[in-house]
């Protein structure tokens, strides 16, 4: 490694992780700040598409997590009323599936068992409150008034991101009007890949995470202001917006939601952090640099590509910003394609919530079979 030794990287979620994992690989002392006392990672799950799977290959996780998560093919499409649309997603590359379905809790814990390994250090319950970012290194404040020196900061702490407050200003994400709902259950018999029903009110998605498990997500339109919900209004609802599905599954699922504390509810934002997403020894990458809307679930996906380039341009390079500067030329366009593909299906998807016409020209196929073009196409 030739442009850090030592580093911080802020936020221990999927994108933190893999950058510590991709440094510590290349022999680089890696600490971790994170927030949370103890992870919580939701039980839910989350689609990991072939590209996804290529990454985690290059941090030598990738078999682990299909063993542990369900590799399938493509995704059914069918209307509210069971017929058929068509199939979707991209297709395998080499000995990656086309699609990989896993808990998030399973992801997690996969990634954090692999960083302890390798020595990555981790700081529970701390984060960052002052930062000096210098042309030659970086010194942070942490919660507990100690200060420390590395020679680059990671932000990946997430959409929220308070790191890229600190080293950009003020930075808000942008409510979609659309949300997402999900829950966890035991795979239903039928479930022998992912499936996805369109309704008028709402779509809905089963998705296998293992053997024995799957999740379901609904994607719904709660209004422009993004209001508030109650949690003891979240079972209801959900079972509200299921009724409109005939489908087994749909009518399967809805007396086993029982309990407000598993239901996930999520309005969706966006943000994409003007380029560079660095400034002199502190970068940002994950969400905190393009959140993208999960309609092409890719966000984790993109996250885990910006760590393994990171840190193979850290290594590259011999000095940082040189790596900085071929990280944002290798990652700038590719995250905005996949993000700007996102926003515009879910927009288009929320004018089908609302009864609204699509746009003259709008053709979803084609926006989709571009972005799969764009995964496929090597990080
Ligand atoms: C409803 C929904 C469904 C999705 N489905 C998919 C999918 O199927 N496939 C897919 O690829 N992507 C999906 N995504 C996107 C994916 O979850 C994100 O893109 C991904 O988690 C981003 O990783 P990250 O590391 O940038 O941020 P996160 O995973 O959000 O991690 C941020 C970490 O930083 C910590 N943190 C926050 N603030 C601080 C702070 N100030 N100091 C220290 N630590 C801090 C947090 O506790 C957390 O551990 C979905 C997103 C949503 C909302």
């Amino acid at each position: 490694m030739s442009a850090v030794k030592k580093v911080l990287v802020v936020g221990g979620g999927i994108g933190g992780q893999s950058v510590a994992i991709a440094l510590a690989q290349k022999g680089v002392e890696v600490e971790i700040a994170e927030r949370l006392d103890v992870y919580n990672v939701y039980g839910v799950g989350i689609i990991q598409q072939m590209n996804a799977l290529r990454a985690l290959d290059e941090l030598d996780l990738a078999d682990e997590t299909m063993k542990q998560g369900y590799p399938y093919g493509q995704l059914k499409m069918y209307t509210s009323t069971g017929h058929f649309i068509g199939l979707a997603g991209a297709p395998p590359i080499g000995k990656y599936p086309s699609h990989n379905g896993i808990s998030r809790r399973t992801l997690h814990e996969i990634m954090y068992d692999k960083a302890i390994k390798l020595g990555v250090h981790y700081k529970m319950g701390t984060t960052v409150t002052h930062i000096e970012n210098n042309k030659d290194d970086v010194t942070v404040t942490f919660t507990d008034n100690t200060k420390k020196t590395y020679d680059i900061l990671i932000a990946s702490d997430g959409i929220n991101s308070d790191m890229r407050k600190l080293i950009f200003g003020d930075f808000k994400p942008k409510y979609m009007g659309v949300s997402v709902w999900r829950y966890a259950f035991k795979k239903h018999e039928d479930l022998d890949t992912a499936y996805m029903y369109y309704g008028k009110r709402s779509k809905i998605g089963f998705i296998p995470m293992s053997d024995d498990s799957m999740y379901m997500f609904l994607v719904s339109a709660e209004g422009a202001d993004n209001p508030w919900i109650e949690k003891s209004a979240y079972v209801p609802m959900l079972k509200d917006y299921l009724s409109e599905f005939p489908a087994k599954i749909a009518q399967d699922i809805i007396p086993q939601i029982t309990e407000p504390d598993l239901v996930n509810y999520r309005p969706i934002e966006a943000s994409h952090l003007p380029e560079p997403w660095f400034k002199n020894r502190a970068i940002v990458i994950g969400d905190g640099a393009h959140a993208t809307v999960p309609q092409l679930g890719s966000g984790a996906a993109l996250a885990l590509e910006d760590g393994v380039v990171l840190a193979e341009e850290l290594d590259k390079a011999d000095t940082v910003e040189k790596a900085f500067t071929a990280f944002m030329k290798r990652r700038h366009q590719r995250c905005m394609a996949i993000v700007d593909a996102s926003e515009t299906l879910a927009e288009w998807e929320l004018l089908e919530f609302e009864g609204k016409p699509l746009p003259e020209g709008a053709n979803i196929g084609q926006v989709i079979g571009k972005a799969v073009g764009t995964l496929m196409a090597p990080h």
